[in-house]
Protein backbone atom coordinates (compact mmCIF):
# COMPACT_ATOMS: atom_id res chain seq x y z
CA UNK A 1 0.00 0.00 0.00
CA UNK A 2 0.69 4.05 -0.42
CA UNK A 3 -0.34 4.76 2.91
CA UNK A 4 1.51 5.16 6.84
CA UNK A 5 3.11 1.84 7.66
CA UNK A 6 3.40 1.15 11.18
CA UNK A 7 4.61 -1.68 13.41
CA UNK A 8 2.67 -3.63 15.75
CA UNK A 9 5.64 -6.23 16.58
CA UNK A 10 5.13 -4.95 20.35
CA UNK A 11 1.88 -6.83 20.19
CA UNK A 12 3.19 -10.11 18.80
CA UNK A 13 4.28 -13.14 21.55
CA UNK A 14 7.54 -14.67 21.25
CA UNK A 15 6.38 -17.73 19.83
CA UNK A 16 5.12 -15.98 16.63
CA UNK A 17 8.81 -15.28 15.94
CA UNK A 18 8.42 -11.43 16.77
CA UNK A 19 6.83 -11.02 13.70
CA UNK A 20 6.74 -7.82 11.99
CA UNK A 21 3.38 -6.48 10.64
CA UNK A 22 3.25 -4.03 8.24
CA UNK A 23 -0.10 -2.05 8.16
CA UNK A 24 -2.13 0.63 6.45
CA UNK A 25 -4.11 2.50 8.92
CA UNK A 26 -6.16 4.75 6.21
CA UNK A 27 -9.50 4.75 4.36
CA UNK A 28 -8.94 2.88 1.17
CA UNK A 29 -10.52 5.02 -1.76
CA UNK A 30 -10.07 4.46 -5.75
CA UNK A 31 -6.94 2.09 -5.06
CA UNK A 32 -5.54 4.61 -2.73
CA UNK A 33 -4.83 4.84 1.27
CA UNK A 34 -5.66 8.35 2.14
CA UNK A 35 -6.30 10.39 5.36
CA UNK A 36 -10.18 10.62 6.11
CA UNK A 37 -11.67 13.80 4.24
CA UNK A 38 -11.88 15.71 7.67
CA UNK A 39 -8.57 14.22 9.22
CA UNK A 40 -10.07 12.33 12.14
CA UNK A 41 -8.70 9.40 13.66
CA UNK A 42 -9.72 6.88 16.41
CA UNK A 43 -8.15 4.29 18.45
CA UNK A 44 -8.27 0.61 17.93
CA UNK A 45 -8.01 -1.32 20.83
CA UNK A 46 -6.58 -4.64 21.96
CA UNK A 47 -9.00 -6.68 23.79
CA UNK A 48 -6.85 -8.83 25.41
CA UNK A 49 -4.94 -5.97 27.63
CA UNK A 50 -6.43 -2.79 26.84
CA UNK A 51 -3.51 -0.56 24.78
CA UNK A 52 -4.44 1.13 21.85
CA UNK A 53 -2.95 -1.02 19.11
CA UNK A 54 -2.96 1.77 16.45
CA UNK A 55 -4.65 5.08 15.43
CA UNK A 56 -7.21 4.59 12.28
CA UNK A 57 -8.68 6.65 9.90
CA UNK A 58 -12.18 7.82 10.86
CA UNK A 59 -14.65 7.99 7.14
CA UNK A 60 -16.59 10.96 7.34
CA UNK A 61 -19.57 11.30 4.74
CA UNK A 62 -17.27 13.31 2.31
CA UNK A 63 -15.39 9.98 2.20
CA UNK A 64 -18.47 7.73 1.45
CA UNK A 65 -18.75 10.13 -1.28
CA UNK A 66 -15.77 9.48 -2.82
CA UNK A 67 -15.78 5.86 -2.31
CA UNK A 68 -19.18 5.44 -3.83
CA UNK A 69 -18.24 7.88 -7.13
CA UNK A 70 -14.93 5.55 -7.24
CA UNK A 71 -17.29 1.90 -6.98
CA UNK A 72 -19.73 3.47 -9.59
CA UNK A 73 -16.92 5.03 -12.20
CA UNK A 74 -15.32 1.45 -11.94
CA UNK A 75 -18.73 0.02 -12.78
CA UNK A 76 -19.72 1.91 -15.50
CA UNK A 77 -16.37 2.50 -17.22
CA UNK A 78 -13.38 0.65 -15.64
CA UNK A 79 -11.43 -2.16 -16.89
CA UNK A 80 -13.43 -4.31 -14.35
CA UNK A 81 -16.35 -3.94 -16.63
CA UNK A 82 -14.64 -4.77 -19.61
CA UNK A 83 -12.81 -8.01 -18.10
CA UNK A 84 -14.34 -11.37 -18.72
CA UNK A 85 -16.14 -13.30 -16.35
CA UNK A 86 -12.72 -15.97 -16.00
CA UNK A 87 -10.06 -12.78 -15.84
CA UNK A 88 -12.30 -11.81 -12.97
CA UNK A 89 -12.04 -15.40 -10.98
CA UNK A 90 -8.42 -15.36 -11.71
CA UNK A 91 -7.83 -11.91 -10.01
CA UNK A 92 -10.21 -13.58 -7.05
CA UNK A 93 -8.02 -16.70 -6.68
CA UNK A 94 -5.04 -14.64 -6.94
CA UNK A 95 -5.74 -12.74 -4.09
CA UNK A 96 -7.32 -15.97 -2.47
CA UNK A 97 -3.60 -16.91 -2.91
CA UNK A 98 -2.36 -13.80 -1.00
CA UNK A 99 -4.51 -14.32 1.64
CA UNK A 100 -3.28 -17.97 2.42
CA UNK A 101 0.79 -16.32 1.89
CA UNK A 102 0.02 -13.65 4.76
CA UNK A 103 -2.33 -15.85 6.66
CA UNK A 104 -0.30 -15.87 9.43
CA UNK A 105 0.30 -11.90 9.42
CA UNK A 106 -3.49 -11.90 8.90
CA UNK A 107 -4.06 -14.57 12.25
CA UNK A 108 -1.89 -12.26 14.13
CA UNK A 109 -3.63 -9.14 13.24
CA UNK A 110 -7.06 -10.69 13.60
CA UNK A 111 -6.37 -12.24 16.79
CA UNK A 112 -4.93 -9.23 18.35
CA UNK A 113 -7.69 -6.83 17.20
CA UNK A 114 -10.60 -8.83 17.46
CA UNK A 115 -9.43 -10.82 21.02
CA UNK A 116 -9.69 -14.35 18.67
CA UNK A 117 -7.48 -17.31 20.00
CA UNK A 118 -4.88 -17.46 17.23
CA UNK A 119 -5.33 -20.95 16.40
CA UNK A 120 -8.79 -20.21 15.59
CA UNK A 121 -8.49 -17.10 13.96
CA UNK A 122 -5.62 -19.00 11.20
CA UNK A 123 -8.18 -21.90 10.85
CA UNK A 124 -11.77 -20.15 10.63
CA UNK A 125 -11.05 -16.47 10.18
CA UNK A 126 -8.10 -16.43 7.74
CA UNK A 127 -8.73 -19.97 6.86
CA UNK A 128 -12.11 -19.64 5.89
CA UNK A 129 -12.08 -15.91 3.81
CA UNK A 130 -9.19 -17.81 1.55
CA UNK A 131 -12.10 -20.62 0.76
CA UNK A 132 -14.93 -18.54 0.34
CA UNK A 133 -12.37 -16.04 -2.11
CA UNK A 134 -11.89 -19.61 -4.06
CA UNK A 135 -15.24 -20.97 -4.17
CA UNK A 136 -16.43 -17.77 -5.54
CA UNK A 137 -13.80 -17.22 -7.64
CA UNK A 138 -14.50 -20.33 -9.21
CA UNK A 139 -18.50 -19.18 -9.42
CA UNK A 140 -17.28 -16.22 -11.97
CA UNK A 141 -17.49 -17.99 -15.27
CA UNK A 142 -20.97 -20.04 -14.84
CA UNK A 143 -23.00 -17.58 -14.08
CA UNK A 144 -25.89 -18.34 -16.26
CA UNK A 145 -29.63 -17.63 -17.08
CA UNK A 146 -32.22 -19.57 -19.14
CA UNK A 147 -34.13 -19.72 -22.32
CA UNK A 148 -37.95 -19.66 -21.25
CA UNK A 149 -40.73 -20.93 -23.83
CA UNK A 150 -42.93 -18.18 -24.42
CA UNK A 151 -46.63 -18.73 -24.89
CA UNK A 152 -47.49 -16.48 -27.66
CA UNK A 153 -49.78 -16.02 -30.96
CA UNK A 154 -46.84 -17.42 -33.05
CA UNK A 155 -44.62 -20.03 -30.55
CA UNK A 156 -41.90 -20.65 -33.00
CA UNK A 157 -41.22 -17.02 -33.77
CA UNK A 158 -40.95 -15.89 -30.15
CA UNK A 159 -37.67 -16.25 -27.91
CA UNK A 160 -37.04 -15.30 -24.42
CA UNK A 161 -34.24 -15.48 -22.38
CA UNK A 162 -32.84 -14.55 -19.39
CA UNK A 163 -29.43 -12.78 -18.42
CA UNK A 164 -27.82 -12.55 -14.91
CA UNK A 165 -26.46 -9.06 -14.23
CA UNK A 166 -24.35 -7.44 -11.44
CA UNK A 167 -26.03 -5.07 -9.53
CA UNK A 168 -23.62 -2.01 -9.36
CA UNK A 169 -22.12 -0.59 -6.36
CA UNK A 170 -22.84 -2.88 -3.19
CA UNK A 171 -22.13 -1.45 0.16
CA UNK A 172 -21.01 -3.82 2.90
CA UNK A 173 -21.64 -3.15 5.79
CA UNK A 174 -19.65 -5.93 8.68
CA UNK A 175 -19.64 -7.10 12.49
CA UNK A 176 -17.08 -7.14 14.71
CA UNK A 177 -16.80 -10.74 15.45
CA UNK A 178 -15.47 -12.40 12.52
CA UNK A 179 -14.00 -9.24 10.44
CA UNK A 180 -12.08 -10.86 7.48
CA UNK A 181 -14.32 -14.09 7.29
CA UNK A 182 -17.75 -11.41 7.51
CA UNK A 183 -15.83 -9.61 4.74
CA UNK A 184 -15.30 -12.49 2.74
CA UNK A 185 -18.39 -14.00 2.91
CA UNK A 186 -19.92 -11.19 1.00
CA UNK A 187 -17.63 -9.90 -0.55
CA UNK A 188 -16.61 -12.80 -2.92
CA UNK A 189 -20.23 -13.28 -3.57
CA UNK A 190 -20.45 -9.45 -4.79
CA UNK A 191 -17.10 -9.33 -7.03
CA UNK A 192 -17.82 -12.94 -8.44
CA UNK A 193 -20.92 -11.07 -9.62
CA UNK A 194 -19.10 -8.59 -11.02
CA UNK A 195 -20.33 -5.75 -8.55
CA UNK A 196 -17.59 -2.54 -7.11
CA UNK A 197 -18.24 -2.19 -3.44
CA UNK A 198 -17.60 0.26 -0.63
CA UNK A 199 -17.32 -2.16 2.39
CA UNK A 200 -17.51 -1.13 6.41
CA UNK A 201 -15.83 -2.77 8.68
CA UNK A 202 -17.15 -2.70 12.49
CA UNK A 203 -15.82 0.17 14.08
CA UNK A 204 -13.70 -1.75 16.84
CA UNK A 205 -12.41 -4.17 14.16
CA UNK A 206 -10.90 -2.29 11.02
CA UNK A 207 -7.35 -4.17 11.04
CA UNK A 208 -7.63 -7.31 8.58
CA UNK A 209 -10.37 -5.25 6.26
CA UNK A 210 -7.45 -2.39 5.32
CA UNK A 211 -4.40 -5.35 5.43
CA UNK A 212 -7.20 -7.00 2.39
CA UNK A 213 -7.50 -3.90 0.90
CA UNK A 214 -3.72 -3.95 0.34
CA UNK A 215 -4.07 -7.08 -0.76
CA UNK A 216 -6.71 -6.52 -3.16
CA UNK A 217 -4.25 -3.82 -4.72
CA UNK A 218 -1.22 -6.16 -5.15
CA UNK A 219 -3.72 -8.89 -6.64
CA UNK A 220 -4.40 -6.60 -9.35
CA UNK A 221 -8.24 -5.54 -8.79
CA UNK A 222 -8.66 -2.23 -10.56
CA UNK A 223 -8.95 0.82 -9.04
CA UNK A 224 -12.53 1.65 -7.48
CA UNK A 225 -13.53 -1.68 -7.32
CA UNK A 226 -13.30 -2.58 -3.68
CA UNK A 227 -12.99 0.41 -1.07
CA UNK A 228 -12.59 0.14 2.30
CA UNK A 229 -13.61 2.98 5.03
CA UNK A 230 -13.36 2.40 8.95
CA UNK A 231 -15.54 4.83 10.91
CA UNK A 232 -18.83 4.72 12.53
CA UNK A 233 -22.12 2.92 11.90
CA UNK A 234 -24.28 5.85 12.78
CA UNK A 235 -21.70 8.01 9.70
CA UNK A 236 -20.09 5.57 7.68
CA UNK A 237 -22.75 3.05 7.73
CA UNK A 238 -25.78 5.21 7.27
CA UNK A 239 -24.61 7.37 4.67
CA UNK A 240 -24.20 4.17 2.42
CA UNK A 241 -27.24 2.68 3.14
CA UNK A 242 -29.07 5.93 1.91
CA UNK A 243 -26.81 6.68 -0.48
CA UNK A 244 -28.91 6.81 -4.21
CA UNK A 245 -26.15 5.11 -6.40
CA UNK A 246 -25.61 2.32 -3.66
CA UNK A 247 -28.26 -0.48 -5.48
CA UNK A 248 -27.63 -2.70 -2.84
CA UNK A 249 -26.43 -3.11 0.80
CA UNK A 250 -25.13 -6.37 2.18
CA UNK A 251 -25.26 -7.01 6.31
CA UNK A 252 -24.41 -8.30 8.63
CA UNK A 253 -25.04 -7.33 12.55
CA UNK A 254 -27.77 -6.52 15.19
CA UNK A 255 -31.62 -6.93 14.30
CA UNK A 256 -31.89 -3.17 15.56
CA UNK A 257 -29.36 -2.37 13.09
CA UNK A 258 -31.01 -4.44 10.39
CA UNK A 259 -33.95 -2.83 10.82
CA UNK A 260 -32.52 0.91 10.41
CA UNK A 261 -30.98 -0.38 7.35
CA UNK A 262 -33.93 -1.36 5.57
CA UNK A 263 -35.79 1.51 6.71
CA UNK A 264 -32.50 3.71 5.00
CA UNK A 265 -32.60 1.67 1.80
CA UNK A 266 -36.12 2.10 1.08
CA UNK A 267 -34.53 5.68 0.23
CA UNK A 268 -33.85 4.12 -3.49
CA UNK A 269 -35.43 0.64 -2.72
CA UNK A 270 -32.24 -1.10 -2.74
CA UNK A 271 -31.84 -4.53 -2.45
CA UNK A 272 -31.01 -5.76 1.10
CA UNK A 273 -29.82 -9.16 2.22
CA UNK A 274 -29.66 -9.27 6.11
CA UNK A 275 -27.89 -11.53 8.40
CA UNK A 276 -28.82 -10.65 11.72
CA UNK A 277 -29.18 -11.35 15.87
CA UNK A 278 -29.87 -14.90 16.81
CA UNK A 279 -31.06 -17.54 20.01
CA UNK A 280 -30.51 -20.90 18.34
CA UNK A 281 -31.62 -23.61 20.47
CA UNK A 282 -30.00 -26.56 21.03
CA UNK A 283 -31.83 -29.60 21.77
CA UNK A 284 -29.92 -32.83 23.59
CA UNK A 285 -31.81 -35.87 24.00
CA UNK A 286 -31.01 -39.01 26.24
CA UNK A 287 -30.31 -41.18 23.56
CA UNK A 288 -27.59 -39.06 22.48
CA UNK A 289 -24.13 -40.25 22.57
CA UNK A 290 -23.18 -38.14 25.47
CA UNK A 291 -19.69 -37.20 25.61
CA UNK A 292 -20.11 -35.98 21.91
CA UNK A 293 -23.30 -33.44 22.41
CA UNK A 294 -21.03 -32.71 25.46
CA UNK A 295 -17.86 -31.43 23.11
CA UNK A 296 -20.12 -30.54 20.83
CA UNK A 297 -22.15 -28.78 23.01
CA UNK A 298 -19.98 -26.28 24.73
CA UNK A 299 -18.62 -25.44 20.82
CA UNK A 300 -21.90 -24.36 20.64
CA UNK A 301 -21.86 -21.92 23.04
CA UNK A 302 -18.00 -21.26 23.92
CA UNK A 303 -16.30 -20.94 20.39
CA UNK A 304 -14.53 -17.61 19.39
CA UNK A 305 -15.61 -16.82 23.08
CA UNK A 306 -19.37 -17.00 22.15
CA UNK A 307 -19.33 -14.10 19.94
CA UNK A 308 -20.64 -16.29 17.10
CA UNK A 309 -23.67 -15.55 15.26
CA UNK A 310 -24.94 -18.93 14.94
CA UNK A 311 -24.04 -19.86 19.22
CA UNK A 312 -26.49 -22.02 20.86
CA UNK A 313 -28.25 -19.50 22.49
CA UNK A 314 -30.56 -21.99 24.66
CA UNK A 315 -30.02 -25.58 25.39
CA UNK A 316 -32.85 -28.16 26.02
CA UNK A 317 -31.49 -31.00 27.62
CA UNK A 318 -34.13 -33.98 28.11
CA UNK A 319 -34.39 -34.32 32.19
CA UNK A 320 -32.48 -38.16 32.53
CA UNK A 321 -29.28 -36.95 31.59
CA UNK A 322 -29.78 -33.00 33.01
CA UNK A 323 -27.34 -33.52 35.93
CA UNK A 324 -24.80 -35.56 34.20
CA UNK A 325 -24.30 -33.43 31.39
CA UNK A 326 -23.68 -30.45 33.20
CA UNK A 327 -21.52 -32.05 35.55
CA UNK A 328 -19.33 -33.02 32.70
CA UNK A 329 -19.49 -29.87 30.95
CA UNK A 330 -18.37 -27.71 34.24
CA UNK A 331 -15.52 -30.83 34.30
CA UNK A 332 -14.20 -29.52 30.82
CA UNK A 333 -14.53 -26.10 31.53
CA UNK A 334 -12.17 -26.39 34.34
CA UNK A 335 -9.53 -27.55 31.73
CA UNK A 336 -10.28 -24.57 29.53
CA UNK A 337 -7.26 -22.84 29.26
CA UNK A 338 -8.36 -18.76 29.64
CA UNK A 339 -5.51 -16.46 28.48
CA UNK A 340 -3.02 -14.84 26.13
CA UNK A 341 -4.94 -14.79 22.45
CA UNK A 342 -1.70 -15.23 20.68
CA UNK A 343 -0.34 -18.20 22.52
CA UNK A 344 -1.18 -21.39 20.65
CA UNK A 345 -2.70 -23.34 23.85
CA UNK A 346 -5.14 -20.51 24.56
CA UNK A 347 -8.39 -21.88 24.22
CA UNK A 348 -10.16 -18.60 25.18
CA UNK A 349 -9.76 -15.43 24.67
CA UNK A 350 -11.28 -11.69 25.89
CA UNK A 351 -14.33 -10.65 24.56
CA UNK A 352 -14.06 -8.26 21.83
CA UNK A 353 -14.68 -5.37 23.39
CA UNK A 354 -14.99 -3.52 26.96
CA UNK A 355 -18.59 -2.53 26.34
CA UNK A 356 -19.36 -5.87 25.35
CA UNK A 357 -18.20 -7.59 28.20
CA UNK A 358 -19.58 -5.26 30.25
CA UNK A 359 -23.16 -6.04 28.85
CA UNK A 360 -22.26 -9.91 29.22
CA UNK A 361 -21.49 -9.07 33.29
CA UNK A 362 -25.29 -7.57 33.05
CA UNK A 363 -26.55 -9.97 31.14
CA UNK A 364 -25.45 -12.77 34.17
CA UNK A 365 -26.64 -10.65 36.78
CA UNK A 366 -30.28 -10.43 35.22
CA UNK A 367 -30.15 -14.11 35.03
CA UNK A 368 -28.93 -14.45 39.05
CA UNK A 369 -32.01 -11.85 39.74
CA UNK A 370 -34.29 -13.44 37.54
CA UNK A 371 -33.98 -16.91 39.93
CA UNK A 372 -32.03 -18.84 37.59
CA UNK A 373 -29.12 -20.88 39.28
CA UNK A 374 -25.42 -19.87 38.20
CA UNK A 375 -23.50 -22.82 38.16
CA UNK A 376 -20.19 -21.91 37.23
CA UNK A 377 -18.84 -18.60 35.94
CA UNK A 378 -20.60 -15.20 35.45
CA UNK A 379 -17.15 -13.05 36.45
CA UNK A 380 -14.80 -11.07 34.69
CA UNK A 381 -11.27 -12.66 35.18
CA UNK A 382 -8.92 -11.11 37.37
CA UNK A 383 -6.21 -10.19 34.86
CA UNK A 384 -5.78 -7.07 32.08
CA UNK A 385 -8.12 -6.97 29.57
CA UNK A 386 -11.31 -8.37 29.08
CA UNK A 387 -12.07 -11.76 29.63
CA UNK A 388 -15.18 -13.35 31.05
CA UNK A 389 -14.78 -16.96 32.45
CA UNK A 390 -17.43 -19.10 30.34
CA UNK A 391 -20.51 -19.33 32.20
CA UNK A 392 -23.53 -21.87 32.48
CA UNK A 393 -26.68 -21.30 34.09
CA UNK A 394 -29.38 -24.09 34.62
CA UNK A 395 -33.39 -23.85 35.77
CA UNK A 396 -33.46 -21.04 32.90
CA UNK A 397 -37.17 -21.05 32.83
CA UNK A 398 -38.90 -19.99 29.47
CA UNK A 399 -40.03 -16.22 30.11
CA UNK A 400 -36.29 -15.02 31.14
CA UNK A 401 -34.27 -12.56 29.53
CA UNK A 402 -31.35 -14.82 29.26
CA UNK A 403 -34.21 -16.96 27.87
CA UNK A 404 -35.31 -14.70 24.96
CA UNK A 405 -32.23 -12.64 24.13
CA UNK A 406 -29.04 -13.11 22.44
CA UNK A 407 -25.82 -12.62 24.81
CA UNK A 408 -23.02 -13.01 22.22
CA UNK A 409 -20.72 -14.13 24.65
CA UNK A 410 -19.88 -17.22 26.37
CA UNK A 411 -22.98 -18.17 28.31
CA UNK A 412 -24.16 -21.20 28.41
CA UNK A 413 -28.42 -21.16 29.11
CA UNK A 414 -29.55 -24.59 29.62
CA UNK A 415 -33.12 -25.85 30.67
CA UNK A 416 -34.40 -28.62 31.17
CA UNK A 417 -37.53 -30.99 29.19
CA UNK A 418 -39.83 -33.83 29.75
CA UNK A 419 -38.08 -37.01 29.18
CA UNK A 420 -39.77 -38.29 26.05
CA UNK A 421 -41.75 -34.81 25.14
CA UNK A 422 -40.53 -34.20 21.55
CA UNK A 423 -43.40 -31.77 20.54
CA UNK A 424 -43.22 -29.43 23.59
CA UNK A 425 -39.71 -29.03 23.67
CA UNK A 426 -39.93 -28.20 19.76
CA UNK A 427 -42.86 -25.73 21.02
CA UNK A 428 -40.19 -24.52 23.24
CA UNK A 429 -37.53 -24.22 20.94
CA UNK A 430 -39.39 -22.47 18.28
CA UNK A 431 -40.53 -19.69 20.88
CA UNK A 432 -38.45 -17.15 20.19
CA UNK A 433 -38.33 -14.31 17.47
CA UNK A 434 -35.06 -15.54 15.69
CA UNK A 435 -34.52 -18.13 13.60
CA UNK A 436 -30.82 -18.55 12.49
CA UNK A 437 -29.33 -21.94 13.28
CA UNK A 438 -30.67 -24.71 15.66
CA UNK A 439 -29.14 -28.42 16.67
CA UNK A 440 -30.26 -32.04 18.15
CA UNK A 441 -28.22 -34.73 19.37
CA UNK A 442 -29.91 -37.83 19.09
CA UNK A 443 -28.89 -41.00 17.56
CA UNK A 444 -32.61 -41.63 16.16
CA UNK A 445 -32.57 -40.12 13.01
CA UNK A 446 -36.61 -40.44 12.53
CA UNK A 447 -36.72 -38.23 15.29
CA UNK A 448 -33.51 -35.68 13.99
CA UNK A 449 -35.83 -35.52 10.26
CA UNK A 450 -39.20 -35.04 12.13
CA UNK A 451 -37.50 -32.07 14.27
CA UNK A 452 -35.59 -30.91 11.62
CA UNK A 453 -38.50 -30.42 9.53
CA UNK A 454 -40.41 -28.04 11.74
CA UNK A 455 -37.46 -26.07 13.28
CA UNK A 456 -37.89 -22.76 12.43
CA UNK A 457 -34.60 -22.02 11.24
CA UNK A 458 -32.20 -21.22 8.31
CA UNK A 459 -29.70 -23.95 9.78
CA UNK A 460 -30.74 -26.98 11.30
CA UNK A 461 -27.15 -29.76 12.76
CA UNK A 462 -27.69 -32.95 13.46
CA UNK A 463 -25.15 -34.62 15.95
CA UNK A 464 -22.75 -31.84 15.10
CA UNK A 465 -22.89 -28.14 15.38
CA UNK A 466 -20.79 -25.13 13.98
CA UNK A 467 -20.38 -26.94 10.40
CA UNK A 468 -20.66 -24.07 8.43
CA UNK A 469 -19.47 -24.97 4.57
CA UNK A 470 -18.56 -22.04 2.13
CA UNK A 471 -20.76 -24.34 -0.06
CA UNK A 472 -23.43 -24.61 2.19
CA UNK A 473 -25.98 -21.21 2.28
CA UNK A 474 -26.31 -20.28 5.72
CA UNK A 475 -28.49 -17.41 6.99
CA UNK A 476 -31.82 -16.87 9.04
CA UNK A 477 -35.48 -16.60 9.24
CA UNK A 478 -37.82 -14.73 11.59
CA UNK A 479 -35.94 -11.53 13.58
CA UNK A 480 -32.73 -13.13 12.09
CA UNK A 481 -32.94 -11.74 8.70
CA UNK A 482 -33.74 -12.68 5.21
CA UNK A 483 -30.86 -13.22 1.91
CA UNK A 484 -28.55 -16.32 2.26
CA UNK A 485 -24.30 -15.75 2.25
CA UNK A 486 -22.58 -18.35 0.96
CA UNK A 487 -23.21 -21.03 -1.93
CA UNK A 488 -24.59 -20.81 -4.87
CA UNK A 489 -27.61 -18.78 -3.28
CA UNK A 490 -25.73 -16.08 -1.95
CA UNK A 491 -24.18 -15.23 -5.29
CA UNK A 492 -27.93 -14.39 -6.11
CA UNK A 493 -28.15 -11.72 -3.78
CA UNK A 494 -25.64 -9.54 -6.04
CA UNK A 495 -27.37 -10.31 -8.97
CA UNK A 496 -30.44 -9.27 -10.91
CA UNK A 497 -32.00 -10.80 -13.87
CA UNK A 498 -33.32 -9.42 -16.92
CA UNK A 499 -35.45 -11.18 -19.58
CA UNK A 500 -34.97 -10.50 -23.29
CA UNK A 501 -37.70 -11.55 -25.73
CA UNK A 502 -37.31 -11.36 -29.63
CA UNK A 503 -39.63 -12.27 -32.23
CA UNK A 504 -38.02 -13.36 -35.32
P1 LIG B 1 -24.22 -3.89 15.02
O1 LIG B 1 -25.54 -4.02 14.38
O2 LIG B 1 -24.08 -2.98 16.17
O3 LIG B 1 -23.13 -3.41 13.95
C1 LIG B 1 -22.91 -4.07 12.74
C2 LIG B 1 -22.37 -3.08 11.73
O4 LIG B 1 -23.37 -2.10 11.44
C3 LIG B 1 -21.15 -2.31 12.21
O5 LIG B 1 -20.25 -2.14 11.16
C4 LIG B 1 -21.76 -0.99 12.64
O6 LIG B 1 -20.83 0.06 12.65
C5 LIG B 1 -22.84 -0.80 11.59
N1 LIG B 1 -23.93 0.12 11.96
C6 LIG B 1 -24.33 0.52 13.19
N2 LIG B 1 -25.35 1.36 13.09
C7 LIG B 1 -25.62 1.52 11.77
C8 LIG B 1 -26.60 2.27 11.03
N3 LIG B 1 -27.50 3.04 11.63
N4 LIG B 1 -26.60 2.17 9.68
C9 LIG B 1 -25.71 1.38 9.06
N5 LIG B 1 -24.77 0.67 9.70
C10 LIG B 1 -24.72 0.73 11.04
O7 LIG B 1 -23.78 -5.36 15.38
P2 LIG B 1 -22.45 -5.80 16.11
O8 LIG B 1 -22.60 -5.43 17.53
O9 LIG B 1 -21.27 -5.30 15.37
O10 LIG B 1 -22.49 -7.37 15.91
C11 LIG B 1 -23.15 -8.22 16.77
C12 LIG B 1 -24.44 -8.70 16.16
O11 LIG B 1 -24.22 -9.24 14.87
C13 LIG B 1 -25.09 -9.81 16.94
O12 LIG B 1 -26.46 -9.56 17.10
C14 LIG B 1 -24.89 -11.04 16.08
O13 LIG B 1 -25.81 -12.05 16.26
C15 LIG B 1 -24.93 -10.47 14.73
N6 LIG B 1 -24.25 -11.35 13.78
C16 LIG B 1 -25.02 -12.05 12.88
C17 LIG B 1 -24.44 -12.92 11.99
C18 LIG B 1 -25.27 -13.66 10.99
O14 LIG B 1 -24.71 -14.16 10.03
N7 LIG B 1 -26.56 -13.76 11.14
C19 LIG B 1 -23.06 -13.06 11.98
C20 LIG B 1 -22.30 -12.33 12.90
C21 LIG B 1 -22.92 -11.47 13.78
Amino acid sequence: GEGKEELVTDYVSKNMNNMTVNMPYQCFINGKFIDADDGKTYDTINPADGSVIASVSSASVADVDKAVAAAKEAFENGEWRRMNARERGLLMYRLADLMEEHQEELATIESIDSGAVYTLALKTHIGMSVQTFRYFAGWCDKIQGATIPINQARPNHNLTFTKKEPIGVCAIIIPWNYPLMMLAWKSAACLAAGNTLVLKPAQVTPLTSLKFAELSAKAGFPKGVINILPGSGGLVGQHLSEHPDVRKVGFTGSTPTGKQIMKSAAANLKKVSLELGGKSPLIIFSDCELDRAVKMGMGAVYFNKGENCIAAGRLFVEESIHDEFVRKVVEEIKKMKIGDPLDRSTDHGPQNHKAHLEKLLQYCETGVKEGATLVYGGRQVRRPGFFMEPTVFTDVEDHMYIAQEESFGPVMVISKFKNGDVDGVLQRANATEYGLASGIFTKDINKALYISEKLEAGTVFINTYNKTDVAAPFGGFKLSGFGKDLGEEALHEYLRTKAITVEY
